[in-house]
């Protein structure tokens, strides 16, 4: 038996490594499952694969860059992430000075020079497209853009798409998972030597035929699988369908077929447009408050350029634009959300609105260099 105990610690160590990845910024994972909606949300540069064969997983970041009639930044606006990804440099070029954009290395460059992450939001292609265009026409597309990471009801319908096309291949999944887990526990716990000679003989006969069977559904799950990606239809520019060779070579990889059915099928979207899509309550709540709180008091920018600034404004009312009635649709009003927190002790005496820790002195700037709010007390009358 000690070379099947050697197949099967390979066979759960490829299963455990595959789908780990370190993305370039802190990407959010929405991970959800049979219910087309989001149990998990993680934050962070590592992306863990999630165990079960039902999990789907939509993966995005915050919009990396800001847009306006006059000209594009690398200053993040209205971030969702806490901390929010910033660049070392802000970067302002005005539509007239953009000459090339390309992408390398998973990075966007601008004019020869790094400018943001690559996360999908804007193609290097659309960056010069805007660049052409005579200014109404941009601020059409530009909002067209804004329109485009800000969709939740098609998200949501791409979500319940995902799970009901995956749900042959996630039966097959399963049944293999399962049955792969219960020979590992025979195999590795020694159950054979336990049971007794004859009845261990008798399974030992029957083993070859289980794990045919596991063979078998490997193979329909790929076969099913096949027919589903062609069924998913894509959107540009995330349009290049996941390749299903490697799964079909390496069956571990194989028992997260839905998850990677569902790689590059949603559309690049702000991460509060996917949490009021697919988050539950306290998901979507906490992501509406990370980003109307950076809406309102965005971190110290460390470049001041006119132009910078200018964009900012610009791209911050178009967000904000769009975003409110969104909010309003998913019954989360900013004044709820904003509201002062109760003091933390009777020392209290101010507050920061973005990140909600608490001071003792009646004013000044906390550590991250946002202007404190007075804690209204109520003086001792329990509401
Ligand atoms: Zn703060």
């Amino acid at each position: 038996m000690s070379e099947w105990t050697s197949v099967i610690a390979v066979y759960w160590v490829l299963w455990a490594v595959d789908g780990l990845k370190r993305a370039r910024v802190r990407t959010f994972s929405f991970v959800g499952n049979d219910s087309a909606r989001a149990r998990r949300l993680i934050y962070d540069r590592w992306m863990l694969p999630a165990a079960l064969p039902t999990s789907w997983r939509l993966n995005t970041t915050d919009v990396p860059l800001a847009l306006s009639p006059a000209g594009v930044s690398n200053q993040p606006i209205a971030s969702t992430g806490r901390p929010p990804e910033v660049p070392a440099r802000i970067q302002a070029w005005r539509w007239a000075e953009l000459r090339e954009a390309g992408v390398a290395r998973g990075w966007l460059y601008l004019n020869g020079q790094p400018f943001c992450p690559d996360t999908g939001h804007v193609t290097a292609a659309q960056l010069l497209a805007l660049a052409r265009l005579a200014e109404p026409e941009r601020e059409r597309q530009i909002q067209n853009l804004i329109r485009g990471w800000l969709r939740p009801v098609h998200l949501r319908r791409r979500a319940r798409v995902l799970v009901g096309r995956t749900a042959g291949v996630v039966s097959c999944n399963l049944a293999a998972f399962l049955l792969t887990l219960v020979i590992s526990v025979y195999v590795l716990a020694d159950i054979a030597t336990k049971l007794g000679e004859e009845r261990a003989a008798v399974i030992a006969g029957r083993l070859p035929i289980v794990v045919g069977v596991v063979f078998a559904l490997h193979v329909a799950a790929i076969i099913i699988a096949g027919r589903a990606r062609k069924r998913l239809r894509r959107v540009p520019p995330s349009s290049r369908a996941p390749g299903l060779l490697s799964p079909a070579m390496m069956p571990p990889q194989a028992l997260r077929l839905r998850a990677l059915l569902g790689e590059n099928y949603f559309p690049a979207s702000h991460p509060l447009a996917v949490a009021l899509a697919l988050g539950d309550r306290s998901m979507r709540e906490q992501c509406a408050f990370n980003t109307i709180g950076d809406l309102r008091w965005p971190l110290p920018a460390r470049a001041d350029s006119a132009l910078a600034q200018e964009i900012a404004a610009w791209f911050a009312a178009a967000l904000q634009a769009r975003l409110t009635p969104l909010l309003e649709a998913a019954q989360l009003s900013a004044g709820k959300l904003l509201q002062p927190p109760a003091p933390d002790s009777p020392a209290s005496r101010s507050y920061c609105p973005r990140c909600r820790s608490q001071f003792v002195t009646p004013s000044g700037r906390c550590p991250h260099g946002i202007e404190l709010a007075p804690l209204v007390r109520t003086d001792g009358s329990p509401r």
